[in-house]
């Protein structure tokens, strides 16, 4: 099937009535590359590399499971956990923001056994902890480690790589989940290098589609695992979708049209512009914002710079000044929407999305307005100062659009 759904995307001739022939008992296990009739030698090659293209999109032989699922972030983090893991399992889990606080109290409501590992807020991942953790598990029960690659609330980019480094190092099974939901499609995510059994994300962060469909990749050591995971799942059951990925109709309920409509644009969006160029916009954005805040004489809620984010900012506030304050006078005066600052950062911090479909000028837009905000709650900022700064760093790094060349 998604050798068949990808050939598709790349305008490969694919009969639907030959897919539909493939129903029964091989359906989702051959397809077939037909060569007779008007055909000659050097046509059947231009097919045949068109397939090891395709082969290689659907991950084969690394082959991946792609689940669409009716849901949000919230929901593909427990797709994640109830289809790989039984109750009772240890998982190591970061909790370094509120987001990852969310998913660690997923778990345990889940009724796993969390080996909670705690940095300050601002700070990444504690892979020293880490570490430890697992030079000590000689006996195997640590079942998953569980990160979030990107922590929304303080703009903190976890390193992905050095946790599989460290899992292979000690050549400890478990099984490694990533919530990719503020970084999938906007930062370099390496599914296969990583080792990433887990990747989900959903639809309304990088992909700028609207809310509602989660997107959950499983590597075949998270299917396999699947296969004997304890937990209760119904709606969420990858079963119940492999089952009817096999007959070809590849939902077990109904599917959420308008959103695969919405998927299909948002990947359009994307192929147009190159994922290294999407990469590359991001940092441009992330890095544009990290001057405006500078230049503002304000400090950005990450602490490390190997840890900032390319997709959100968290920016401290002098303590005589509730950021919510900020958030809520952007909204009422600048119809500008930023995020506000959670839990143990709330009125501490502001945060300024730029993540998806969102380009430099419209950024220097936003920062305007932030600057603006800050003069009218009391903060001495020279209007300007941070725009400015963006600006110079943009205009000596921004490319010209690769679609425009
Ligand atoms: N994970 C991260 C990193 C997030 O930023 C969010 C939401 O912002 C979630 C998970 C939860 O996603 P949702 O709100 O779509 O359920």
């Amino acid at each position: 099937g998604a050798v068949i759904g990808v050939a598709r995307h790349l305008r490969l001739e694919v009969h639907r009535r030959s897919a539909l022939l493939c129903l029964n008992k091989v359906a989702g296990k051959v397809f077939r590359i037909g060569h007779l009739g008007n055909l000659k030698e050097l046509q059947l090659l231009g097919c045949l590399s068109d397939v090891e293209m395709v082969l290689k999109d659907v991950g084969y032989p690394n082959f991946r499971q792609l689940f669409l699922i009716p849901t949000t972030g919230t929901g593909a983090w427990e797709s994640a956990l109830t289809n790989t893991l039984s109750p009772g399992d240890r998982i190591v889990s970061f909790l370094i923001g509120q987001f990852s606080l969310l998913w660690i109290d997923q778990q345990q409501r889940l009724g796993f056994d969390v080996d909670v590992v705690e940095s300050d807020w601002g700070h990444g991942a504690d892979l020293a902890a880490l570490e430890r953790k697992l030079r000590n598990d000689t006996h195997r029960t640590i079942k998953a480690v569980a990160i979030v690659h990107n922590e929304t609330a303080t703009g903190v980019t976890n390193d992905l790589a050095a946790v599989r480094r460290l899992l292979d190092a000690y050549a400890h099974p478990a099984l490694l989940l990533v919530d990719g939901v503020s970084s999938i499609c906007a930062l370099d995510f390496r599914m296969d290098e990583w080792g990433v059994d887990v990747a989900l994300t959903g639809s309304q962060k990088a992909l700028s589609m609207p809310t509602g469909m989660g997107i959950v990749c499983a590597s075949p050591k998270a299917l396999e695992a699947s296969k004997t995971a304890r937990s209760v799942r119904v709606f969420f059951d990858w079963k119940d979708y492999l089952k009817f990925y096999e007959m070809g109709t590849y939902w077990p309920y109904t599917p959420s049209i308008q959103l695969l409509y919405g998927l299909r644009t948002a990947l359009d969006l994307i192929f147009e512009e190159g994922l290294d160029n999407v990469f590359k916009r991001h940092n441009r954005l992330g890095t544009a914002t990290r001057f405006a805040v500078e230049a503002w004489g304000l400090k950005n809620c990450c602490q490390k710079e190997e840890c900032f984010s390319d997709t959100v900012t968290a920016v401290v506030v002098p303590p005589y000044i509730d950021s919510a304050e900020i958030v809520k006078h952007a909204w009422k005066r600048y119809n500008l929407s930023l995020g506000l600052g959670l839990n143990k950062v709330a009125g501490k911090v502001f945060r300024i999305g730029h993540l998806g479909n969102l380009n430099e000028l419209q950024l220097l837009g936003c920062l305007s307005g932030v600057e603006m905000v800050l003069k009218d709650v009391g903060y001495p900022v020279k209007l300007g100062s941070g725009v400015a700064a963006a600006a110079a760093y943009l205009s000596n790094y921004t490319p010209l659009i690769p679609s425009r060349i």
